[in-house]
């Protein structure tokens, strides 16, 4: 996929920095003159000793190049962003990934764990809307992004398991993970799945859609 990969080294500088709720912070980036890339795709931060990789949340027009991060307690990363001084230059390698929107096709099913949602808020950003997303979160907190989504994705399904919390304004709330309403609650059916987040959901997710939804397309973002 030539058109993806015009990928190259540069160096870019903190512009902003904002916690989204406990435990995620956005940062951004200035948009060096003629980056370009496709929502969906990556940066790799090449840091002293090592690398780590973040999905652009904003779209390709932005004046910035905006990431949203769990933080880690003891991350590497974790600790350096929200340690860098407003002003610092990253050194970044990209654009990256081929975890872009395939066009419509097969009803697409977004799923996403945590801040795994990055790609989708990308995706909705540019005008992508005929969806089902799924977002599962730990806590009410964790539903970053919330308004924008509510707006751009029909219908935005939150997956938690203590729904108490949440106020319900514009979303549905399922009480299990999203591997349970893949299992449970999704009609049998063709779908473009487009999976995102940590290892352990993608893995389960998988198994179920291998198991229940076999003609459909999977595409997967492991964050690891
Ligand atoms: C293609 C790609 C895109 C990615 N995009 C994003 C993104 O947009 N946002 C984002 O938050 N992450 C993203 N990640 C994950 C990210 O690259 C790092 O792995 C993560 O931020 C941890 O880096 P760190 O250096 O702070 O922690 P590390 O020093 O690598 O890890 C410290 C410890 O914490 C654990 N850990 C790290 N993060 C979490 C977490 N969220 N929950 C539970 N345990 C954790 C690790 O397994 C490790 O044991 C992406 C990964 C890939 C491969």
């Amino acid at each position: 996929m030539g058109h993806l990969s015009n990928e190259t080294d540069f160096f870019a500088v903190l512009e902003d920095r904002r916690w989204l709720a406990p435990g995620i912070l956005e940062f951004r980036l200035r948009r060096p003159e003629g980056f370009a890339f496709i929502p969906g795709q990556f940066l790799r931060f090449m840091m002293d000793g090592y690398q780590r990789e973040y999905t652009m949340l904003s779209c390709p027009e932005a004046q910035t190049i905006d990431f949203c991060i769990a933080v880690a307690a003891g991350g590497r990363f974790s600790t350096e962003i929200q340690q860098a001084r407003i002003g610092s230059r990253f050194q970044v390698s990209g654009p990256l990934g081929h975890f872009v929107y395939q066009g419509a096709g097969n009803p697409a099913v977004f799923v996403a764990t945590g801040t795994g949602v990055a790609p989708f808020v990308a995706f909705c950003r540019s005008g992508v809307a005929r969806a089902l997303l799924l977002h599962g979160v730990h806590h009410a907190d964790g539903l970053i992004y919330r308004n924008l989504l509510v707006a751009a994705v029909k219908p935005y399904i939150v997956c938690i398991r203590r729904p108490a919390t949440i106020p319900e304004d514009g979303i549905e709330i399922y009480a299990g993970r999203v591997t349970d309403y893949l299992k449970s609650e999704l009609a049998p059916g063709t779908y473009d799945f487009y999976l995102c987040g940590r290892r352990d959901m993608i893995r389960d997710a998988t198994a179920v859609i291998d198991g229940r939804f076999g003609d459909s397309r999977l595409f997967i973002e492991n964050y690891g």
